[in-house]
């Protein structure tokens, strides 16, 4: 038997001071039944993967490198499959040449939108970024400006879905409905699976050629099921967040029906050439394996997340969701009061960093933002939010969005030092 592991003399040399760390260790200690809870979904999604790539036989000749057109990359067709089989769908599309989720969702949508067709969000405005693809805000290129309209039903008062304004809404015009797992950047509810099933079906009773595309950023291995498991006709989602593990250096995943991810495929690469192309120049085995760590690492983003949760709500501060709710993403809001207090916790994240924690992060402009934002990621990944990292709009209730950590110690860290960075700057007395 070892010694009782003394954690103090290390804490401190990270910056984090003795009641801070005490902080967290009692916190904790108050998780482990929801962390088991969450080790048991890590542990089913892990089988999961572990069945699909069996399966298909991945073997190593499919993390060989392709160049040029990349015809017949057979390791690209297989890890289509392996994504197929893990979201139960009949096929899937995951590319390099996809850049980010924004790219993924546009392409799913300009894929399968047509002049004169009708988009419909029944769980109020999407994502920042979407705002543009769809036209919402004008710009050059966006759906409204190739004739395509945009519906919107917001949620009711208490947050839940407004059935009837779906109802009334839904038209023979209707082609999509675009339904946002996460709530983003947003002060809204996540949506759990089941949820997303039980809208699914309202609006195939009434509607059953509507095309449902779940926006599935952040929801990937929360929970033992996906959207498409339960009614959804194509998941869309980035690789950089948790499908990729932390390991994938880009691409992002369009999952579903054959019909509608061929769609999304020729408008990828071009009509009559979709998924016959694209060369994935030796990226293949990285995003292997990074879909094979994904439900172990969104297992400790997860736990982050609680704790954040957990240790903020301990100390006043307004978190949603609370630390006993149950979860259908990794992101964690906090209700910082300030701008001062915002920018204190994001320097403090930046500062639990593997990479450039010596960097301070301020407020700036962000192309396809509303207000100056500021964001903490020290990652491997340029922008990766499956590493830990924050980001917040500078605007009242000064709400910090906290998410990812490659594993839960690191994730712990980073709560922490986020912490101990408030106290330092006299934000929370202790
Ligand atoms: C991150 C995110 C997106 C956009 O993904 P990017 O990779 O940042 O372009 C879209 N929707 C939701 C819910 C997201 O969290």
């Amino acid at each position: 038997m070892k010694e009782r592991i003394q954690f103090q003399e290390i804490y401190q040399q990270l910056g984090i001071r003795k009641e801070v760390m005490q902080l967290g260790h009692d916190i904790e200690k108050t998780l482990t039944k929801v962390f088991k809870g969450i080790d048991q979904v890590s542990e089913y999604n892990q089988l999961k993967v572990l069945k699909a790539m069996q399966e298909n036989r991945v073997s190593e000749v499919h993390f060989a490198a392709t160049t040029g057109y990349g015809y017949n990359d057979l390791g690209r067709d297989t890890l289509e499959k392996v994504y197929a089989s893990v979201f139960n769908t009949e096929a899937a599309l995951v590319r390099p040449q996809i850049i980010s989720g924004t790219h993924a969702l546009t392409v799913a949508l300009f894929g399968n939108l047509r002049p004169g067709d009708e988009l419909l969000s029944p769980v109020g405005k999407p994502y920042d970024t979407l705002e543009e693809v769809i036209g919402i805000r004008e710009t050059s290129g966006s759906l409204k400006e190739y004739g395509i309209a945009y519906r919107q039903v917001d949620f009711l008062k208490d947050w839940s879905i407004d059935y009837k304004g779906i109802q009334e809404t839904l038209s023979d015009k209707t082609k999509l409905v675009t339904i946002q797992r996460s709530k983003g950047y947003d002060i809204r509810p996540t949506l759990s699976v089941e949820q997303i099933g039980e809208l699914s079906t309202f609006i195939k009773n009434i509607n059953p050629d509507v095309i449902i595309m779940v926006d599935n950023c952040y929801g990937e291995f929360v929970d033992i099921m996906e959207p498409t498991d339960v009614g959804a006709d194509l998941v869309v989602g980035s690789l950089i967040k948790n499908p990729g593990g932390g390991l994938a250096p880009i691409g992002g995943y369009i999952a579903g029906k054959e019909r509608y991810v061929n769609e999304a495929s020729y408008r990828l690469s071009a009509p009559g050439l979709g998924k016959e192309v694209g060369a994935t120049l030796g990226l293949n085995q990285p995003v292997y394996q990074g879909f094979f760590m994904a439900p172990q690492v969104v297992a400790g983003a997860l736990k982050g997340a609680i704790f954040a949760s957990a240790v903020f709500e301990h100390l006043g501060f307004n978190v949603q969701p609370s630390s006993k709710e149950s979860r259908s993403d990794i992101i964690q809001a906090i209700d910082m009061a300030s701008s001062d207090a915002v920018i204190a916790f994001c320097q403090g994240i930046q500062a639990a960093a593997p990479v450039d924690s010596f960097v301070v992060p301020l407020p700036s402009d962000m192309p396809g933002y509303n207000h100056q934002v500021i964001m903490a990621a020290g990652t491997f990944v340029q922008g990766s939010s499956i590493e830990l990292s924050a980001d917040a709009p500078i605007t009242p209730p000064f709400t910090v969005f906290y998410q990812g950590g490659l594993s839960w110690h690191h994730a712990k860290f980073g709560v922490l030092k986020a912490l101990q960075n408030l106290v330092d700057k006299d934000r929370i007395k202790f």
